[in-house]
């Protein structure tokens, strides 16, 4: 009897002694060890009572340990829920409660203000710490290093993944085994994933980018990640040169150019940096390219789906754009119920082996987002190029109709974002009288410029036809971006919206 995940990325390394995990503070993790210390976990959580089907969710730092806890899950049959870092006890009573969770763990630091959460969803605590800290890793340590490893299924559940909470409350996504194994050889081969590589992960572990694109790629393949707490300036640009890949948020990258230490000799021995979980400026795209020779490869994906689109690796990474569909990945655009021609904007929707199984406890929300033939509804807009490449235009749910004309904030947004003095936009709706809703822009200056809305007004009017030129200008410090670098849109309505008139 096997167990596709378990035994795909996690046992295949039971023997293997190369390095899986390198710490910032030059700690190194091998897969042989790893494999091990996640047989310990599994006892751990079986005796508090885990049993396959369970969910195990998990409010904890980033460390080799929460890694260990996923693989612990994955042996144990459990289903991982890896929750936010950032989510106060009230979030994560929803999340936990929801879930039906028979274990919660949680920082040591946290049990106090947790502790009531897991009681009231009767769920057990235990505490993992960064440091191989907590309860957790102490009933791990009296536990023996051999478990035999509970059979599963591919279609057997593997993750319950919350959506990022962009355009609402956060949704369970239900994966399997299969659907993140799948993705994983997808993307493996796609990017070239090897033995040799030595990733730098500055991701978020919580979400899909971090956990199972990076991950799991890795853990297939048996490479070794540069192990970084969390994206700080110094940390990367120190362990750059010890790296061979790199997978990125866009603020990654931004972040990364406006530090003139980020040079191309720095990153010239690299073989590969991805983007993704939020849009790449072409112009971001342009300056690394110019900085470092080296061409950024975006690709698209959503927690529902994993990934489902990518810019070729070797071919034309198309700036701005989102690339082909993966191998094995159908994807469509749909409007008005029909596929649309090249340039025309619609409903991107996806199909696959990578695709969901449905929402938690959300029969209806699954309804509305999961057609019967298998075809997710992604709430994403795009556009095809004559020769198939995917360019996202936006959410659905961030679209202005205006006097029933559509406005696609991004199209405003690239206008605004050109004007001299503007570092970055946000156009948003905002309720009007008679139109239903107009656009209102935020506007980030770049350091120490004054923005001067009439002339910026001007340009606008120029370039776009007059039910797209926004009612309102707002000048604001920073947009509000979570930690995947996604700009809050919702946020900014809250801000602005209300006070239209
Ligand atoms: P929620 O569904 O709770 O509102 P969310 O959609 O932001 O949150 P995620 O699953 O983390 O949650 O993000 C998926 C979304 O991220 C996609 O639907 C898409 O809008 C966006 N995205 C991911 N990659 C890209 C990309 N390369 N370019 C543009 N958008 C992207
Ligand atoms: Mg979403």
């Amino acid at each position: 009897m096997s167990n596709p995940l378990f035994d795909g990325l996690f046992g295949r390394h039971a023997e293997n002694d190369a390095p899986f995990l390198i710490t910032s503070s030059a700690q190194t993790l091998s897969y042989r060890a790893f494999v091990a210390r996640s047989a310990r976990f599994a006892h751990a959580l079986k005796g508090l009572g885990v049993t396959p089907g369970d969910r195990v969710a998990a409010q904890i730092e980033k460390s080799p340990d929460a890694l260990v806890l996923y693989a612990a899950c994955a042996r144990l049959g459990a289903v991982f829920l890896p929750l936010n870092t950032a989510y106060t006890a009230a979030e994560v009573a929803y999340f936990v409660e929801d879930s039906g969770a028979r274990v919660f763990v949680c920082d040591p630091a946290k049990v106090e203000a947790l502790q009531p959460v897991a009681d009231q969803a009767g769920a057990q605590l235990a505490t993992l710490g960064a440091g191989g800290d907590g309860t957790l890793a102490d009933l791990a340590e009296a536990a023996s290093e051999t478990f035999e490893t509970v059979p599963r299924r591919g279609e057997d559940l593997a993750a319950f993944l919350y959506t990022s909470g962009t355009t609402g409350r956060s949704k369970g996504a239900m994966l399997t085994q299969d659907n993140l194994l799948s993705n994983a050889k997808t993307l493996a081969e796609a990017w070239r994933f090897t033995a040799e590589d030595v990733l730098l992960h500055a991701l978020p572990i919580f979400h899909t980018h971090g956990l199972f694109v990076a991950t799991n790629v890795v853990l297939l393949t048996g490479g070794a990640m540069l192990f970084l707490p969390k994206f700080d300036l110094e940390d990367v640009l120190t362990g750059l040169p010890q790296a061979t890949t790199m997978m990125g948020v866009p603020t990654f990258y931004t972040r990364l150019l406006d530090d003139d230490r980020f040079t191309g000799d720095r990153v010239a021995h690299m073989r590969l940096f991805t983007s993704g979980s939020a849009p790449m400026l072409a112009d971001t795209h342009r300056a690394f390219t110019a900085r470092t020779g080296h061409r950024i490869l975006e690709r698209y994906g959503m927690t529902e789906t994993n990934m489902t689109t990518s810019n070729p690796y070797e071919g034309d990474r198309r700036p701005g754009t989102v690339g082909l569909p993966l191998p094995g990945v159908e994807v469509r655009i749909l409007a008005d119920g029909a596929e649309v021609s090249p340039g025309e904007t619609g409903m991107i929707e996806v199909r696959g082996p990578n695709v969901f199984q449905g929402y938690w406890n959300m029969p209806e929300k699954t309804a509305e987002e999961l057609r019967p033939d298998g075809w997710f509804i992604t709430g994403d807009l795009g556009t095809w190029s004559d020769d198939g490449y995917v360019t996202i235009v936006g959410r659905a749910k961030d679209l202005i109709i205006s006097g029933g004309f559509n406005i696609y904030p991004k199209e405003l947004e690239q206008v605004l974002d050109a004007q001299p003095g503007v570092l970055e936009s946000a156009v948003i709706g905002v309720p009007h009288p008679d139109f239903g809703e107009t656009p209102l822009a935020v506007l980030v200056p770049e350091a120490g410029a004054t923005l001067d809305r009439q002339a910026i007004a001007e340009a606008v009017g120029t370039a776009l036809a007059r039910f797209k030129h926004p009612s309102r200008y707002e000048v604001i410090d920073a947009l509000p971006r979570n930690t995947m670098g996604k700009v809050q849109k919702a946020v900014l309505r809250d801000l602005y919206g209300a006070a239209k008139t």
